[in-house]
């Protein structure tokens, strides 16, 4: 995924470009139902790359993107329809810049270092339409699974803002639990789908008592699988799959 860059200069937090170093990730919907990505990012007047920026997002007649001074938040990425559409994603802030996204809790703010996490909006519609929600799903979980892989985060550090603000250092807001629900998801399904992308392997320590049929159902995967996966480090699996040994560490498919 190659996410566009429509930086929005204009911005008030790109104008204070406080410099942070990522420490997690968090993920926000707009609240508002309107999934098209021009009503929030439009390219500066002087972006060498307007004309196709603009062909690209499409023209937003109100004059109300983020992209103005007098809003005050931002957010380094956001998802929602391109001019023709589809889903993609627009880089909308370098991620080594604060973004204003997710306020401040009682005991601080995900913003600002030492805790500042690179922060994305999904543009939401009504809720309803399960064909947009799979797209931007999808869309959220690749990019997460990409940062954290060039940032070196855990799955783990994704949060929603509900859950920041939770903790504490963010302003108490529902998304994107709000929406997730309405799909029968959570956030922990989230980030087990991001987790599947950037490692899809999951280990496994025998206990007393485990044979590979049980442990195969358990995981929803078969002897063979198991035995293909591990018999480079426990070579005796081949000949023998009958036995394992309690200690082993097996590594499986992510389900
Ligand atoms: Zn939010």
């Amino acid at each position: 995924m190659k996410a566009e860059k429509c930086f929005l200069f204009g911005n008030g937090s790109y104008k204070a470009a406080e410099k942070m170093v990522p420490v997690g990730i968090i993920v926000h919907s707009t609240g508002a139902d309107n999934p098209t990505l021009k009503r929030y990012v439009q390219p500066s007047d002087d972006d060498p790359d307007r004309v196709a920026l603009l062909e690209k997002l499409g023209v937003n007649r109100y004059g109300n993107s983020w992209n103005r001074a007098s809003v005050k938040k931002s957010a380094h990425f956001f998802i929602g329809k391109l001019a023709d559409g589809s889903v993609g994603t627009v880089q909308t802030l370098p991620t080594d810049i604060c973004c204003w996204g997710c306020g401040r809790g009682k005991k601080g703010s995900y913003n600002y270092a030492p805790h500042a996490h690179i922060q994305f909006e999904i543009c939401e519609d009504g809720l309803d339409d399960r064909e947009y929600f799979t797209a931007v799903y999808n869309e959220a979980v690749k990019l997460c699974a990409e940062l954290c892989r060039e940032y070196s985060l855990s799955p783990s550090s994704v949060i929603s803002h509900r859950e920041a603000a939770k903790l504490g250092y963010a302003s108490n807001h529902a998304d994107i639990d709000h929406w997730l629900r309405k799909f029968r998801l959570t956030m922990a399904d989230f980030r087990r789908d991001v987790a599947k992308l950037t490692d899809p392997y999951t280990e496994y320590r025998v206990v007393r008592r485990d044979n590979l049929s049980k442990i195969a159902r358990k995981h929803k995967t078969t002897v063979a699988r198991i035995v293909a996966l591990n018999s480079d480090r426990y070579p005796t699996l081949k000949s023998n799959p009958g036995l394992i040994r309690v200690g082993w560490v097996l590594k499986l498919d992510r389900v």
